[in-house]
């Protein structure tokens, strides 16, 4: 990989959460870009004859421009995550942002958040930054990953979501996986987050008159939730949606 190119970032920090999935830190070495909760960056490194550009959520709050936070999976085959994986902490990296329209409303509605995988990232710059502000919103934030281990930030979003009812921030938390492992003791929800939608709608009483949805992640799941959410007579501008990549493409 080339490294000649004048970046105007570095990686900052590494933390794997599970084999090929990582939350980055990204510090801007020009002055920082401001940024509203739900925008992504353009990270790009240096290939082999140009720079390989993606966008990626942010995943750490607004109101903290000291280092910009991601989530990111490992494509084995991708043009621009495997020569991240070839990166430490402290090279070069570029960023570029902000950019993108997948904002909170202000619309004094409930907030169901669904993501699949790495699109939880928006929605962890969402929940901290209303934290940091002190603001309140009824968020019911519903994960979907393949596997256990994928659930990032569980810990801190389990913890979070036990003092709610103590008058803490009003998060609900539900996380389901679709390929539970039978020895493993997960007692959570399985199966896909589309599965399981209809149930958490109608247990959490999240009806199209309170709540507007946010689907990140996943193609496939953002047009299965969009077809329930239809059915159940969700105004189109409920439902908000951030798509990491074209419908019907798959490695
Ligand atoms: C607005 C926006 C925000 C995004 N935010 C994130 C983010 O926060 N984290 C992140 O990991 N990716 C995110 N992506 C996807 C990201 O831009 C890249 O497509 C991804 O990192 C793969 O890059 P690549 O060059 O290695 O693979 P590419 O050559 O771009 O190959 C893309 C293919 O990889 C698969 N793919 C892409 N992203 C993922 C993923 N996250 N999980 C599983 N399979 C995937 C798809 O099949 C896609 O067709 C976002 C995309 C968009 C449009």
């Amino acid at each position: 990989m080339a490294t000649d190119y004048p970046y105007n970032g570095r990686l900052s920090r590494w933390e794997e959460v599970a084999d090929g999935l990582v939350i980055v830190g990204v510090q801007a070495t020009d002055e920082p870009f401001p940024f509203a909760p739900g925008q992504y960056a353009t990270l790009g490194l240096m290939g082999d004859v140009k720079l390989v550009q993606r966008p990626m959520s942010i995943s750490s709050s607004a109101d903290d421009l000291s280092e910009y936070e991601f989530f990111i999976r490992l494509v084995p085959q991708g043009g621009f995550t495997p020569l991240l994986w070839q990166i430490g902490v402290g090279d070069p990296i570029n960023i570029k942002g902000p950019k993108g329209k997948f904002l909170l409303q202000e619309d004094g509605r409930r907030c169901l958040f669904v993501a699949t995988g790495t699109g939880l990232a928006p929605f962890m710059s969402m929940i901290d930054t209303l934290r940091a502000r002190g603001e309140q919103r009824d968020i019911w934030l519903l994960h979907g990953v393949s596997y256990e281990h994928d659930l990032a930030w569980r810990e801190e979003l389990t913890e979070l979501a036990a003092t709610a009812a103590a008058g803490g921030f009003p998060l609900h938390y539900a996380a389901t996986i679709s390929r539970p492992d039978e020895a493993g003791g997960w007692t959570g929800l399985t199966g896909r987050v589309e599965r399981v939608l209809d149930a958490h709608l109608d247990e959490h009483g999240l009806t199209r008159d309170n709540t507007t949805i946010y689907l990140c992640g996943n193609p496939e799941m953002v047009s299965a939730v969009e077809e329930i959410a239809d059915r159940r007579g969700f105004d189109p501008e409920h439902v908000r949606k951030e798509l990491y990549w074209p419908k019907g493409r798959t490695h």
